[in-house]
């Protein structure tokens, strides 16, 4: 039974955002002088810098750097109550956010919602794979790819089988997108300048590093020229790029992908997948699209209108990697800019006291970039193409500027100078935990779907089977 909801008692306009990434922080941003209340709820407890998420797994930042919590972020602004909880549902029709509240059920009514809850990996309907390939969306998978990039060298030192050996020290990226080219050009040069010399019976410039995509280039949406470049420097550091090929299978054992052009099956036998190919929109896209009448498409983004609202509802904005419109990509800008866009609707809504005339949302496309290696870049800024020295620099800049937060541009700024200038890595801690704790969870979710009992508060120390029951006929 869905809880009576609540909304804050100061009895204006109230705003819920879902979501604190991008789209949803900057929306709340906007919102701070406005005469409204905002309820701005995440699943975790930090806006992540999600472009930044190849450092941590590869052990050049930490994840505290790319990851500052929300609660102390809209600290200082009055209007805002941050929720960590889980959004399960939404009633475009009588306008209630529902979610899950460290194991309790919550609902929060609304006056305009603005749904900026991102996108998650998607394995083009292969699941299965994931368990073996982890994606890169947030800090755990940031952890955990770590802890098997570091596990396999460690590995690979004991084992006394030159065939194991060789498959512990391959790694294989599937997708050659801005993610998969940043990690793999990470990855070559921690295997072949970080690690050097640390081992005794490894030489870890032996790594094999294998960037696999079923398009014709690397870096598709940055063109021929710049994908070409980004694969001369990659092939410079040591990683064998496959393309025109799609894995067909990935297990334990290591990894399958099909040539497109002759047909031929080619097995790769590897410890460490990393997937990061494909994004799917966050399932909540698709659950308010049916309700508006509108068809999600694909990938689950919501076709939105001009004013980025949904269907005939100008109070339900939905933004971000969740909203197709006109093509413009699944970035942070856009994100971000969309945010602002909406609060910037919502305040004109309540100044007017009805429903104010729009602009249609215009996206400023500020380019787009992927570092390759340690001094050079991609970028890509209307017709300008950058590369290079001068790319990276340009990186550096715009990373260190739309990083939150003073102290995590200062630390960052002082990591990537001591990249430069050192061979070493810091932040290269790796736990068991981190290892195992992704694919533990889903088996506990798996076994508790199965006896229809959730136990959330696992996380909070019960015990397994002690969280509430969530059978249809329980209360
Ligand atoms: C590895 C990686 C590298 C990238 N590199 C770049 C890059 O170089 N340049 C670039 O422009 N873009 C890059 N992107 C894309 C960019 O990060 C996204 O486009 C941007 O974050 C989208 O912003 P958003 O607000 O829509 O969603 P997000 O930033 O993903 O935020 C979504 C938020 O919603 C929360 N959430 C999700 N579901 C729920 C729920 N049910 N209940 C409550 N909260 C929920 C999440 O915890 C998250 O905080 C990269 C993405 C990844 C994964």
């Amino acid at each position: 039974m869905t809880p009576q909801p609540t909304r804050p008692a100061a009895g204006r306009h109230h705003v819920v955002i879902v979501g604190a990434g991008f789209g949803g922080l900057f929306a709340a941003k906007r919102l701070a002088d406005a005469d409204v209340d905002v309820t701005i709820i995440d699943r975790t407890n930090h806006h992540l810098f999600q472009p930044l998420l190849y450092q941590v797994a590869t052990g050049i930042l930490s994840e505290g750097e790319i990851a500052p919590s929300i609660r102390q972020i809209l600290a200082n602004q009055d209007n805002v109550r941050v929720v960590k909880a889980e959004v399960r549902g939404i009633d475009i029709t009588e306008k209630v956010v529902t979610a899950d509240l460290g194991g309790k059920d919550a609902a929060f009514s609304y006056d305009s919602l603005i749904l900026a809850a991102g996108a998650g990996q998607s394995y083009f309907g292969n699941d299965h794979f994931a368990e073996f390939a982890p994606g890169m969306k947030s800090i755990d998978d940031a952890l955990e790819i770590r802890a098997r990039l570091t596990g396999a060298f460690e590995r690979a030192e004991i084992t006394t089988d030159p065939e194991e050996r060789r498959r512990l020290m391959t790694f294989v990226v599937v997708g050659a997108g801005p993610t998969g080219v940043e990690l793999a050009g990470q990855l070559a040069e921690m295997a072949h300048r970080t690690l050097r010399g640390e081992f005794q019976n490894i030489n870890t410039e032996d790594a094999r590093i294998l960037l696999i995509d079923g398009s014709p280039q690397v870096l598709p949406p940055m063109g021929k020229k710049l994908g070409r470049k980004a694969a001369r420097q990659l092939q410079k550091l040591g990683v064998d790029i496959i393309l025109n090929s799609m894995v067909t299978d990935v297990n334990q054992r290591g990894v399958t992908y099909k040539d497109m052009k002759t047909e031929q099956e080619t097995f790769v036998p590897a410890y460490s997948k990393i997937w990061s190919a494909g994004v799917a929109a966050n399932p909540l896209g698709r659950h308010v699209a049916e309700q508006a009448g509108v068809e999600a498409d694909r990938a689950g983004r919501v076709p939105v209108n001009p004013d980025l609202t949904v269907g005939d509802h100008r109070e339900l904005f939905v933004i971000g990697d969740m909203m197709s419109l006109d093509r413009i990509p699944g970035m942070a800008q856009p994100a971000l800019q969309g945010g602002e866009y909406a609060a910037r609707a919502i305040i004109a809504d309540v100044e007017k006291g009805s429903p104010a005339e729009r602009e249609p949302f215009s996206y400023f496309d500020k380019g787009s970039m992927a570092i390759v290696s340690r001094f050079s870049a991609v970028v890509k800024i209307g017709n300008a193409e950058l590369s290079g020295f001068i790319g990276w620099v340009l990186w550096l800049g715009v990373h260190l500027m739309t990083l939150v937060g003073f102290r995590n541009r200062f630390v960052a700024a002082m990591s990537w100078g001591l990249n430069v200038l050192s061979r070493n890595r810091w932040q290269l801690v790796a736990t068991r935990q981190q290892l195992h704790a992704r694919n533990a969870i889903r088996k506990l979710r798996e076994y508790e779907d199965k006896d229809g009992v959730r136990s959330i508060e696992v996380r909070d120390n019960l015990k397994f089977g002690e969280g509430r029951d969530t059978r249809a006929d329980a209360d």
